[in-house]
């Protein structure tokens, strides 16, 4: 049977890298639902929707098509045929992703292409978001929760930003965390469930061995 794997956790704690190759190692599918959430965040923005107004914000939720593919190896995202890989990781999609992602009519959308994406996927998924393992997929067969310090988490995305202030980066982290931990609907939080791993002191080759081992368990 196909086998589903819920990680969530706040940024800079290596969920992506770890869930892409968790998913290449094991011969699985890969979902990044941030990218989702990012792209519904950037079709927004694009077509001049303020992101201060849940009501207009949930007015064209429905309108964007948004399609994930998931293979691991080359993981792609596209907004009614446009590749929007890149344009979703810009400072102005990332400072307004969380305002987007609290309106509930653009959660239970992305949900439900989510949900439909777990299904289909043949020999099972691994799904990386903030509330895969309490909401999106309660009756996953692992749930891993990631965690790490703040230092080492923007360290991280310092690195990733190449050369990006330190300071700053960790400001905008915690920000977002507070944002996305506090919203009324889906928070970012751990299942009861849920395997909590501290990332800041493993290399990302050792958090990959635990989560497979996990899985193989
Ligand atoms: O994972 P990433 O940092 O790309 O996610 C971007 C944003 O998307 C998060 O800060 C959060 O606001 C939102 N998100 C969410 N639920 C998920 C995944 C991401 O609300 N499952």
């Amino acid at each position: 049977p196909a086998v589903i794997v819920a990680i969530d956790g706040p940024s800079g704690t290596g969920k992506s890298s770890t869930s892409k190759a968790v998913a290449a190692q094991l011969g699985l599918s890969y979902l990044d639902t941030g990218a989702q959430y990012r792209a519904i965040t950037w079709w927004m923005v694009s077509n001049g929707i303020d992101v201060a107004d849940p009501s207009a914000i949930a007015a064209a939720a429905e309108k964007p098509e948004i399609i994930s593919g998931t293979d691991p190896s080359a993981p792609t995202i596209t907004v009614d045929g446009t590749d929007v890989a890149g344009p979703i990781r810009t400072q102005e999609v990332t400072s307004k992703v969380s305002a987007v992602s609290a309106v509930p009519e653009v959660r239970a959308r992305i949900t439900e292409l989510q949900r439909s994406l777990a299904a289909s996927a043949a020999y099972g998924i691994v799904v990386e978001g903030r509330d895969i393992g309490t909401t999106v997929l309660p009756d996953a067969d692992l749930k891993i929760f990631l965690t790490a310090s703040p230092e080492a988490r923007a360290a991280r995305r310092s690195g990733e930003l190449k050369g990006a202030d330190v300071n700053a980066t960790r400001e905008a982290l915690i920000k977002r965390d507070a944002a996305d931990s506090s919203r009324k609907t889906s928070p970012l939080a751990k299942a009861d469930d849920a395997v909590e791993v501290d990332t800041s002191d493993l290399t990302l080759q050792q958090v990959i061995e635990c989560v497979v081992t996990l899985v193989e368990e």
